[in-house]
């Protein structure tokens, strides 16, 4: 082999640096003659180039052949310095490696040897991270590094050195053994030519002057040190009695420049520059070539082969590295005090922004932040038993409540005559909670709202996201977004994600998809419940009395009106015929408490949930607009429940601010809207309500009790009774109306449950002797039996029937519980805060009714049986306990989207096997798996096109109208892909629910690695359902990529 120092001439020759490390004074020279500028920087290119050469030659053996290792080896070291950028995802490693003839990288087989695999979260993909061990072979000057990935690399293993507490020092790892026809390129290392140029730069690191130096210059010397250093301690490791080391690098590098130049040896200069301020980066580095040389030292010093020169080396370095270690914790200490000053101004900075932009952090809390400790904003009342509704319900003092707009940054009271303050809102249809996909409403204009049925099979939902505006700011910028969108439609026919011509605008804080705003309010009930707290209020069968006889009354008067006026003297007599009761005035017209601004919102939201809730065109005047306020209060609520509940939350536990203030603002909102709203009209659905389960001779084509939903019912009859209750000056409370009335559908619900009650025997045996309730609702259960003519089964034991009477009610009184909680304002009790197994006693507690439910039956039973007679005479009754037609069962359990395969390539050989409904046998080219109800569509083709409101529509989106009242949630079979559709001009695609072994999706299946059900992502999925929030993460989506807006979804 050729002399390295020859080697290395003929290289500074190539390189055309000869010159300059022939010439001592190179580097002052240059100091001075800014004009060489140029030239400078460009020889410091080349010198930098030729050092990374030598660092190459030396360094680069992970060949087999070249080095003393295996393919194995290769392909590992590529791995460790791949993932020492950054974590990677398996495709992307791949990708990164290099790949043999056969298309292989090897990495499954080594993989585990080097890294971790690090779990998928919700939305990321699994990751492959370098394991700690590993990091130790990190080479900065790995050869297929670019000069990009070699810089990330080298801040990535900085800064987890850091993160560490250790050194930042990269020192050149530790190599293999070069096969024995490469073995002396090592002594280029210490070769004197090398020596020359080391010192040469070093050298003008220390004088620190000019541009003839670069500190990657410096960097790669020191590399190369480091290189020699580690080759010399391997050598001396693997030393034997027959061989003498003969690479002595230490030795040489301890020596000073001989005469004439006398320049000090390179460990000197090492000394100088491990305290110079400006190579602060390179200090550690500096640090560990010093330790190792005085490692390499001592082994040589305890070896038998030639003891060393003692050099002052050691000592200068010993006490310099005291010096510095003071200094430093000097300066850490400086650097604590002064985090702990800026700590401090940053919480102050923090808490000003905070109280700046509440609604912004209000709306960031998601549902499952555990942390978001939403502090009730209701005031302390100290008394323990709380009781949310009914005479004795616990008085909330007055507080005041001041919002700030988001628009203007203005701050304003919440009053009964102030300017309007609303919350962006969105209203949806919703098939969420739908116990028959197959219902839907067939022609909107005729349709009748009034009676929910229990199936659920359409409601509408309002989600806010707490983002509260002036009324007038909203309209000015609703008005803007208007005209702005007409312009831009005009010029460039370009789509939104939203659709401003159907009253859709986005948040303008957080950008939330909207379509109406709902007006802030105080407790309505306040206001309308002033003369209250008489002492003496009927008893529910006194009550019941009474509102029957005024339901008669107004009856007569609305007939009276209708008829044909046969002069005024006929109509004072029949006046006289007619007895009103005691302090029933149907003339008086109660005032309307609220400002012309917040009027105008009720009628606005009201007419928004009327619009989209039915699909018809908006009518203010519709009598129906009421039913469909007081109808979204009820699912919205119900909604909430069910989640609450799927989740094993506590009912009151921290909601989320955006959810309480939307419940709170909808609840209020629903309880004011009668205002607005024609005190007849009210009144007459009020009479019709009451009279499903108070019968009279004026309504008789009501549902019967099975096909009422009771809480739908119980809100109806709740926030309509004030406009019955105006008119009533006999003194009783608006209290004891609602305690009445939440006591009768109470009981009408039990009726409900347990005459739809499972009578399966499910084996499990009572445990406890019979209790109360269990006695009382055998008795209860009897006198049905006997007023159902037998008809009803017999039932076992109390044990299960009052089982089943807790289990089927308590959905109801949660829901009940949070509707009295944000229409009265009455803090909810702590024990319903916390999770825990059952709150029954305490719900009951709360909500005013004894804890044996069947005592209520018991303490009314002089009303109560004659009307569980009529409702157990009814026809409908009568059939489904003669097995001639079904009934919902409670409790209703919640829907969930369909199960899908843990194996993807079952779902392929599914979709395979499909074939185009319409063609007669063909293939579909798209299969489409509906995940809310599992049909197969043969989607995005013309076959399966339909029309839809006059447009053609494909499968997709034509089977969203019916199966999930315009929102659709699928799988894209074939490309392993997941659609949201909402509407026929929204959607957009979500990462699906299966990943490979590594953690990631393969959309489009372009990679085809096997692929599993991930269970978490698809409850996440099944979550943005159950939150209605699919339409929304579509808004989201498109505002995020333009292009998705442009698509033609309504044909998929
Ligand atoms: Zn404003
Ligand atoms: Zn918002
Ligand atoms: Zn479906
Ligand atoms: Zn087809």
């Amino acid at each position: 082999m050729m002399d390295p120092n020859h080697f290395l001439m003929i290289m500074l020759s190539r390189f055309e640096l000869y010159q300059i490390f022939s010439t001592p004074d190179y580097g002052k020279r240059f100091s001075s003659e800014i004009t060489h500028k140029d030239v400078v920087q460009q020889n410091n290119t080349l010198i930098e180039e030729m050092l990374y050469l030598i660092i190459m030659l030396v360094g680069e053996r992970f060949s087999p052949g070249v080095g003393q290792v295996n393919a194995t080896d290769e392909i590992k070291r590529e791995i460790i310095h791949q993932l020492s950028i950054k974590p990677m995802a398996h495709s992307e490693l791949v990708k990164s490696l290099p790949e043999d003839e056969n298309k292989e990288t090897g990495m499954e087989s080594v993989i585990e040897a080097v890294a971790h695999f690090k779990k998928p979260g919700l939305t990321g993909r699994g990751m492959y991270e370098l394991k700690p061990e590993c990091a130790k072979e990190f080479n900065l000057y790995f050869y297929h590094f670019s000069r990009a990935e070699q810089s990330k690399a080298e801040e990535a293993q900085r800064k987890m050195k850091r993160q560490n507490r250790e050194d930042t020092a990269l020192p050149p790892p530790v190599l293999p053994p070069f096969c024995p026809l490469f073995a002396s390129l090592v002594n280029i290392l210490q070769s004197d030519v090398m020596l020359c140029i080391m010192g040469t730069i070093l050298q003008w690191a220390v004088e620190h002057n000019g541009y003839a130096w670069s500190e990657s210059m410096l960097q790669r010397v020191l590399h190369l040190i480091g290189m020699a250093l580690q080759e010399e301690k391997q050598h001396l490791e693997n030393v034997t009695e027959e061989h003498v080391v003969t690479f002595t690098f230490t030795q040489k590098i301890s020596k000073p420049g001989e005469a004439p130049k006398n320049s000090p040896s390179i460990l000197a200069m090492l000394e100088t520059l491990q305290n110079a301020p400006y190579l602060e980066v390179h200090k550690d580095m500096i640090r560990w070539i010093l330790k190792t040389f005085n490692a390499v030292k001592k082994m040589r010093e305890s070896s038998p082969t030639s003891p060393v020169t003692e050099t002052e080396g050691t000592i200068m370095e010993e006490s310099s590295r005291d010096k510095d270690k003071a200094e430093r914790k000097r300066k850490a200490e400086i650097a604590r005090l002064r985090r702990e000053k800026i700590m401090a101004q940053m919480s102050e900075m923090q808490r000003h922004f905070i109280d700046e932009n509440k609604e912004l952090f209000q709306q960031t809390l998601e549902l499952d932040a555990s942390t978001s400790a939403v502090l009730d904003n209701s005031p302390v009342v100290s008394d323990m038993t709380l009781t949310a509704l009914g005479p004795t319900q616990t008085q909330v003092p007055e507080q005041r409540q001041f919002v700030t707009c988001i628009l203007c940054q203005e701050e304003q009271e919440v009053k009964v005559e102030s300017r309007a303050m609303v919350l962006a809102a969105f209203v949806q249809r919703s098939t969420v909670l739908s116990k028959n996909r197959s219902k839907f409403i067939q022609d909107p204009e005729k349709y009748d709202p009034l009676f929910m049925h229990p199936d659920l099979s359409c409601g509408t939902h309002t989600s806010s996201c707490g983002h509260i505006m002036h009324a007038h700011c909203w309209q000015r910028y609703f008005d803007s977004v208007q005209a702005k969108e007409q312009r831009r439609q005009q010029r460039l026919r370009l789509h939104t994600s939203y659709d401003v011509e159907n009253g859709e605008f986005l948040c303008p804080l957080c950008e939330c998809l909207s379509n109406t705003v709902i007006p802030l309010l105080l407790p309505p009930r306040n206001i309308f419940n002033n003369r209250l707290n008489f002492s003496d209020q009927p008893n529910l069968t006194q009550w019941i009395r009474t509102i029957s006889q005024q339901i008669k009354a107004l009856q007569f008067l609305r007939k009276e009106e209708s008829t044909p006026n046969n002069g005024s003297t006929k109509n004072s007599e029949n006046m006289d015929e007619l007895q009103l009761p005691e302090g029933f005035r149907p003339d008086f017209h109660p005032k309307n408490p609220y400002s012309e601004s917040i009027k105008e919102m009720l009628t606005t939201f009201g007419t928004a949930t009327y619009k989209v809730g039915l699909k018809v065109h908006p009518n203010e005047e519709d009598p129906r607009v009421p039913i469909m306020c007081w109808g979204s209060c009820a699912y919205t609520i119900q909604s909430i429940e069910r989640i609450l509940s799927d989740e094993d939350k506590p009912l009151f536990g921290p909601l989320p601010c955006r959810l309480d203030d939307c419940l709170r603002s909808l609840t209020r909102f629903a309880a004011a809207h009668w205002t607005v709203a024609s005190l007849s009209v009210v009144q007459g659905h009020f009479c019709k309500l009451f009279a499903s389960l108070v019968p009279n001779d004026s309504h008789e084509e009501l549902p019967c009790i099975l096909d009422i939903d009771m809480f739908h019912l119980l809100v109806g009859l709740v926030l309509a009774f004030p406009a019955l209750q105006c008119q009533d000056f006999s003194g009783i409370s608006l209290g004891t109306g609602d305690l009445h009335i939440f006591h009768l559908v109470t009981m009408a619900h039990i009726i409900q449950i347990l005459l739809t009650s499972c009578t399966e025997e499910n084996g499990m045996d009572q445990e406890n002797p019979t209790c109360e309730e269990e006695s009382a609702v055998l008795a209860l259960y009897k006198t049905l039996h006997q007023y159902t003519g037998s008809a009803l089964k017999e039932m076992p034991s109390g044990w299960h029937l009052w089982r089943s009477v807790r289990a089927g009610v308590t959905p109801f009184l949660k829901c009940s519980a949070l509707f009295f909680h944000y229409l009265n304002g009455v803090p909810s009790p702590p024990d319903i805060q916390v999770p825990g197994t059952s709150h029954f006693e305490h719900l009951c507690n709360y909500l005013s009714l004894p804890n044996n439910l069947i005592c209520l039956f018991q303490e009314n039973s002089e009303i109560m049986n004659s009307l569980i007679e009529s409702w157990c005479h009814n026809s409908e009754v009568k059939r489904y306990l003669e097995g001639e037609r079904d009934a919902i069962r409670y409790p209703r359990e919640s829907n969930k989207l369909i199960n899908l395969p843990e194996d993807y390539s079952s779902l392929i050989n599914q979709a395979s096997n499909f074939s185009c409904p319409k063609s007669g046998g063909d293939k579909s080219r798209a299969p489409t798996l509906c995940l809310v109800c599992g049909s197969l569509l043969c989607s995005q083709s013309y076959c399966c096109q339909t029309e839809l409101e006059g447009e053609d529509v494909g499968a997709c989106t034509a089977h969203t109208y019916s199966c999930g009242s315009g929102v659709g949630i699928f799988l894209r079979v074939r490309e392993c892909q997941v659609l949201f559709l909402a509407g026929k001009t929204k959607g957009c695609f979500y990462s699906p629910p299966y990943l490979d072994d590594y953690g990631e999706t393969d959309q489009g299946l372009r990679r085809g690695n096997p692929l599993h059900l991930c269970k978490e992502r698809f409850k996440k999925i099944q979550k943005l359902w159950h939150q209605h929030s699919v339409t929304e993460e579509i808004g989201h989506a498109q505002e995020a990529n333009q292009t998705l807006v442009g698509i033609d979804w309504q044909h998929l």
